[in-house]
């Protein structure tokens, strides 16, 4: 039996009904599967001219073609890919025709398209190619804009918006496979004025300059500490103004290597604020607020960080200042109230105490909540043996100026009786809050994490809007940490555009709290431990005196590690804890262990670098439970 089919270029084809080669599944799935005009085409075509228009006939007449092969394994995942996503396809398997010509019509394929074999996908016209390319649309989101007709219509295949530690590291990753990638930045100054380049908190207001003044305190205590080791240090001053200068030419120095960096990586950089105007555009916004211009985008990146909260108290704002301000203060800030509890406040009061400065810190309630809490208290015990003063379970209710100085009201929450004091400089550390309001998500149904700004967002760092994503600080609940917001924006433009398949693993991630005594930590505090494994947690610990500061007795007996093993699975470590010097460096190392499922035997195995502080971890035979002192012995 023949029938006539019209295709849009007016040419007739006389079809056999025989030939046939749509798949065929059951009659009613057909109606779903199959666009309109199928049965396109002939056996009987003998040139490869007629065979090539009858081709363009269906690729003309069908959203989606699959020229297909009913063995082939890739053209059976290329249709689950539309099956999955509801779209109807035409599908002609070559392999139901004389070899002769199924090859005839691959190399038809090979001229039109330059790809001879199957699948051979063709969407709205344009080809899109093999499995691996439809796989890969699939991946960067191409494959939807193909379907919807828009592919190829935006300024740039990835938008990030953040020049911070995710947003550079994804943009670069995906530029590297050959994408057009625009980033934007821009620093809204502080309360009290101040701004920066380019590079994000980590580099600007966070890990780099925090990490410098806290060398800066550990050198007072090495120039205190030398007289024991014979040398004799007269005159031992330090100068504020000196160290935030040098730190600060060098964060420029950092701020014009990242801008290099960029160009050198193809990515065109907009200095701008950017604001969603749908979910393929942005508007573009200079530093005064003014308009710059429209940019479009198939898919982008949310990776806009924290800022530091501001409370509601008289004086917040306009008194206080933050991390945003502390590491480029003209002059050094002398008597200071640190208000918070947490990494920020304690590392600040770390290094300000070691430079010399008279530091008090305020209390809510706990110290370095979600930290192991036996832990945290010897952190406090050593920052109080430093000269630190806390005052314990109060809030501030208001600071106001008192000639020169700054008067801090606030109340105790144990017994509501005010304190009152003053100080030259009133830093605030409770917190930082993400950048995602006022930019247009709300609109677009961006969803957020229930009573808060942090974005939600799916394994794949996937907000509920398919082409934004969100990497590090604005994302809900992950850990805010340079390196965590590095992996999860490279990892995800890898799966965007590198045919990458890696998740990011939030389990084993290392941290360091840069206190005078440093503390490093990888898997499960003791607390968190006991309450997911009840019973089944034992507990090795050890305080010990750090060699160098034996001389001199520096933090005398603080000093201190602990391992938290699994004993249902063969004392498989589960949480690492370090007290002492270098904690970050030793940590580190520690942490790929706790990756691998090293088991309490493999560090007992493992032979110690002596001396050093890190050996203590093969020789730990003391449990908590058997209370004995923990106490470490000579060589
Ligand atoms: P960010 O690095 O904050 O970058 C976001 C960028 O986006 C910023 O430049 C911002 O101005 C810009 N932006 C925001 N909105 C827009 C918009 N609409 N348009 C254009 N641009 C916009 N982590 C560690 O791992 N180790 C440490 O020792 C450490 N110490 C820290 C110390 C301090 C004091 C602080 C504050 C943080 C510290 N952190 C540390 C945390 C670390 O800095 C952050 O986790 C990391 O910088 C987050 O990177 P991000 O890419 O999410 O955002
Ligand atoms: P956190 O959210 O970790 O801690 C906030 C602190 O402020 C808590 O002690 C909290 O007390 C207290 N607080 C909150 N609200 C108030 C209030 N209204 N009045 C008084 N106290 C209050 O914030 P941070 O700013 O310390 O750090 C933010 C993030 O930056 C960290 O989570 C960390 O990931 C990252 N960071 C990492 C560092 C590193 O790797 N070394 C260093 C510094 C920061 P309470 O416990 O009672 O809630």
């Amino acid at each position: 039996m023949q029938c006539a089919v019209l295709l849009s270029r007016n040419i007739i084809l006389f079809i056999s009904t025989l030939k046939v080669v749509a798949p065929r599944p059951s009659s009613s799935r057909l109606a779903r599967r199959f666009g309109s005009g199928n049965l396109t085409f002939s056996a009987k075509m003998e040139t490869n001219l007629e065979i090539e228009s009858a081709f363009r006939g269906l690729i003309d007449t069908n959203k989606i073609v699959i020229f297909s092969k009913t063995t082939c394994p890739f053209c059976k995942k290329v249709k689950n890919i539309f099956n999955q996503l509801q779209e109807n396809y035409h599908a002609l398997e070559l392999d139901n025709y004389p070899a002769e010509k199924t090859s005839q019509m691959q190399d038809v394929l090979k001229d039109m398209t330059g790809q001879r074999t199957v699948p051979n996908v063709f969407i709205n016209k344009q080809h899109v190619g093999g499995c691996t390319d439809t796989e890969q649309a699939l991946a960067d989101g191409t494959l939807f804009d193909r379907l919807e007709g828009t592919f190829n219509t935006y300024d740039y295949d990835y938008i990030v918006i953040g020049g911070g530690s995710g947003g550079l590291a994804s943009a670069k990753e995906a530029s590297s496979y050959g994408r057009k990638v625009a980033c934007c930045d821009l620093v809204l100054p502080s309360p009290q004025g101040t701004s920066w380049g380019l590079g994000g908190t980590c580099v600007n207001v966070g890990c780099i300059p925090k990490k410098l003044m806290h060398k800066a305190a550990l050198m007072g205590e090495d120039i205190e500490d030398s007289a024991y080791f014979g040398w004799t240090t007269d005159n031992k001053r330090h100068s504020w103004e000196e160290m935030v200068t040098n730190i600060q030419d060098y964060i420029k120095s950092l701020n014009f290597k990242y801008r290099t960096d960029l160009k050198k990586k193809e990515v065109t950089y907009y200095n701008a604020y950017a604001k969603f105007v749908d979910k393929h555009t942005l508007n573009l916004y200079n530093k005064e607020g003014n308009f710059m211009k429209t940019i479009t985008g198939q898919n982008f990146l949310l990776a806009m960080g924290c800022r530091p909260v501001y409370p509601d108290f008289p004086g917040a704002r306009d008194l206080c200042i933050s991390s945003d301000d502390v590491f480029s203060l003209k002059e050094p800030p002398g008597k200071t109230l640190i208000i918070g509890a947490s990494y920020i406040a304690l590392e600040t009061a770390g290094f300000l105490v070691g430079l010399g400065f008279d530091v008090t810190v305020m209390v809510r309630s706990i110290l370095l909540r979600g930290f192991d809490q036996d832990i945290a208290n010897k952190i406090g015990e050593t920052l109080e043996a430093h000269g630190v003063k806390f005052v314990p379970k109060h809030v501030p209710e208001s600071v106001t100026k008192n000639g020169e100085n700054l008067l801090v009201r606030a109340k105790s929450l144990s017994d509501g009786s005010e304190y009152i004091d003053t100080f030259k400089t009133v830093f605030l550390a409770i917190g930082r809050e993400p950048c995602t309001t006022g930019i247009g998500l709300e609109n677009l149904n961006v969803k957020f994490q229930e009573s808060s700004t942090r974005i939600e967002v799916n394994e794949f760092s996937q907000t509920s809007v398919r082409n934004i994503f969100a990497v590090g600080d604005v994302v809900e609940e992950k850990l805010q940490l340079t390196p965590v917001a590095i992996q999860a924006g490279k990892l995800l433009a890898k799966r965007l555009y590198g045919k990458g398949k890696a998740l990011f693993d939030y389990n084993h991630v290392p941290t360091t709290v840069f206190t005078p005594l440093e503390y490093g930590c990888v898997g499960y505090s003791e607390e968190d431990a006991m309450k997911k494994f009840p019973d089944q947690i034992e507990v090795y610990h050890l305080h010990f005196q750090p060699l160098e500061w034996d001389l001199n007795k520096r933090n005398k007996n603080k000093s201190y590690g602990k391992l938290i093993c699994l004993k249902s699975e063969q004392e498989r470590v589960v949480g690492f804890h370090y007290l002492g010097p270098n904690a970050g460096e030793i940590t580190q190392g520690f942490a790929l262990a706790l990756k691998l499922g090293a088991k309490k035997d493999d560090f007992n195995n493992l032979i110690g670098i002596h001396p050093t502080c890190a050996e203590i971890f093969t020789t730990m035979t003391i449990t908590k439970a058997s209370g004995k002192p923990a106490e470490a012995g000579g060589c």
